[in-house]
């Protein structure tokens, strides 16, 4: 875009009037999958692009369970924002809150950490803010069944399943102690299924020695989940050997069942005949559900376009909002052609919508988004993963290779990836350096006073 400007001297008169180049500024907001691999291909680009985030790190989700579960360090997963664009002098990233938007105007409204607010201008808008956690309507669940959102969830969940092994060491009462050694899971997606394996991990090979009174190999791991199978998107075939290796892991597998009440002492469990049954398990980790960011549905409102059931973004073939080719919405809260809310999509969307962009300012014809899909996997544990990676299905060991691999491909960052194997190389050996926590962190946050939980996840990393 060509702009003039006026510019006057010392003494008030008016210069001749100059051309400058004024560059198309983009916003993309959320720094996780779509909004990284969208600043990325615009990076070269004669853009300048800006880059807010409400945290200061681009969070490897998937890797998220490693993190709780002690074996990596969060920084590993979690690279500073700035540092992955501190060369690209096109790029500025800011950490701020989004709350809302102009689209007449073209201004994404966002509120600093100072609670300073900004106005930050666009010609193309990228919003990449992804999913939170969900309690289907259960709000009050998330009190005591943190989700698996954030970096912050991690830690939460790693204070609370390694703290309820130290209470259990000090709790006199046989019931108390039991209680504290059963660890509950809903939901049966990869995350859940992760998470379930590692405690059992953790259980029967690093902590296995180091407690004096209690026997950390006699916990109990309880997996929920509504459907007939762990990890059902994957088919029959490969649910079935995940579900025989969680099994002889010592995981317990309620599958067809529906969690209708969680405290602090434990969960209630419908069966599929109507019973209900109770759990005393003073950990309970939710893993089972999602929405979409509020933004999305603050977007779509002041756009005219709609969302599905799950608060994603319904957009045209090309990602953009109808009417509104300048907006696109992208990752896991976008809404097209029932595409799953994986990292993949989330990427793909990502680098097509700086190409659209570009390639709009070259004059050169735009497409739809075609998605390539690249399969998916999951850790079970004990060195086994499964994979189906279009029409190869692999298990165990082989699946395993494969999961390593794609792992280190996008892990981000030389160290971290250099940091990911040795963390790997030491929890196979029963090593998990990475439990950091405090009395204070121990337990149910609703047993504490001071503790404050709402639904979804922490805005934090
Ligand atoms: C625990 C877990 C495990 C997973 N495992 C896998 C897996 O094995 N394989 C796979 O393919 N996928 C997996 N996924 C899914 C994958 O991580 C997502 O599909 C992917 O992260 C989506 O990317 P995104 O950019 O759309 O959103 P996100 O990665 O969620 O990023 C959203 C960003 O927006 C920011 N944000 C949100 N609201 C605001 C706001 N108001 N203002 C400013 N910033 C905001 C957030 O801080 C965040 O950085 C997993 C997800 C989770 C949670």
């Amino acid at each position: 875009m060509q702009v003039k400007q006026d510019r006057t001297d010392g003494r008030g008169a008016t210069r001749p009037s100059v051309v400058r180049s004024s560059r198309h500024r983009i916003v993309v907001v959320g720094g996780g999958f779509g909004g990284l691999f969208a600043t990325r291909r615009l990076r070269r680009a004669r853009v300048d692009v800006t880059l807010v985030d409400r945290s200061a790190n681009h969070v490897f989700q998937p890797m998220l369970y490693q993190c709780a579960a002690g074996i990596v360090a969060p920084a590993t997963i979690a690279p500073p924002l700035r540092g992955l664009f501190g060369r690209d002098r096109n790029v500025r990233v800011l950490l701020a809150e989004v709350h809302g938007f102009d689209l007449d105007d073209r201004i994404v409204h966002a509120r600093s950490p100072s609670g300073d607010e900004l106005a930050l201008p666009y010609d193309s808008l990228i919003l990449a803010t992804g999913m939170q956690t969900s309690y289907f309507g259960h709000d009050e669940f998330a009190r005591y069944a943190p989700g698996m959102k954030s970096i912050q969830d991690a830690l939460t969940v790693g204070s609370r399943v390694f703290g309820a092994f130290e209470v259990a060491e000090t709790t006199a009462d046989p019931a108390e102690r039991r209680a504290w050694l059963t660890f509950a899971v809903v939901g049966a997606g990869p995350t859940g299924v992760e998470l379930a394996g590692q405690i059992r991990q953790a259980a029967t090979s690093t902590l296995r020695h180091e407690f004096r009174r209690i026997d950390p190999t006699l916990c109990r791991v309880l997996l929920f989940d509504g459907g007939k199978e762990p990890l059902a998107t994957f088919g029959d075939h490969l649910s079935g050997r995940a579900a025989r290796t969680l099994e002889s892991m010592g995981v317990e597998l309620h599958m067809g069942t529906m969690v209708t009440g969680v405290d602090d002492r434990g969960l209630d469990v419908r069966s599929g005949d109507g019973a209900v049954t109770r759990h005393e398990a003073r950990t309970v980790v939710w893993t089972a559900g999602v929405a979409g960011s509020p933004l999305g549905r603050l977007l779509a409102d002041a756009a005219g376009a709609k969302t599905d059931r799950a608060g994603r973004v319904e957009v045209l073939p090309d990602c953009t909002l109808p009417g509104r080719p300048e907006v696109f919405v992208i990752g896991d809260l976008m809404s097209l052609d029932r595409l799953p809310g994986v990292a993949e999509v989330a990427m793909q969307s990502g680098m097509h919508a700086a190409r659209t962009i570009r390639h709009r300012l070259e004059g050169r014809p735009t497409h739809p988004f075609r998605y390539v899909d690249m399969g998916s996997m999951a850790y079970v544990g004990r060195g086994r993963a499964i994979v189906d990676f279009r029409g190869l299905k692999l298990s165990g060991f082989f699946g395993w290779v494969m999961w390593l691999a794609v792992h280190m491909t996008f892990l981000t960052g030389f160290s971290n990836r250099f940091a990911a194997l040795m963390s790997w190389s030491l929890a196979m050996m029963g090593t998990r350096r990475q439990r950091i926590f405090t009395a204070a962190d121990v337990g149910c946050p609703g047993e504490r006073p001071d503790a404050v939980a709402g639904p979804g996840s922490s805005p934090g990393p």
